[in-house]
């Protein structure tokens, strides 16, 4: 399973999650081979995809969000492991 095209799918869909209107506009830059890779891609696959969240990380003693890159948290101070 290609995650790029995946990805590059995601990026097009609209807030109304119209796969095929998505997929017509990325099938449009490719290539035979890529596009046929493209169709290959189920609706469901792409939706799942686009409506999955990567998991926020939160700190371990007082549960404020965490951005990705600090290893500490801003409200309480505690050391992320
Ligand atoms: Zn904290």
């Amino acid at each position: 399973m290609n995650r790029r095209h995946l990805h590059n799918l995601c990026a097009l869909l609209g807030d109304d999650l119209d796969v095929e209107q998505a997929r017509d506009e990325y099938l449009a830059s490719l290539d035979a081979d890529d596009g046929l890779a493209v169709l290959l891609i189920s609706r469901d696959e792409v939706i799942a995809a686009a409506t999955a969240r990567p998991p926020v990380s939160r700190c371990e003693r007082c549960g404020a969000r965490l951005s990705r890159k600090r290893h500490r948290c801003s409200r309480c101070g505690l050391r992320q492991t």
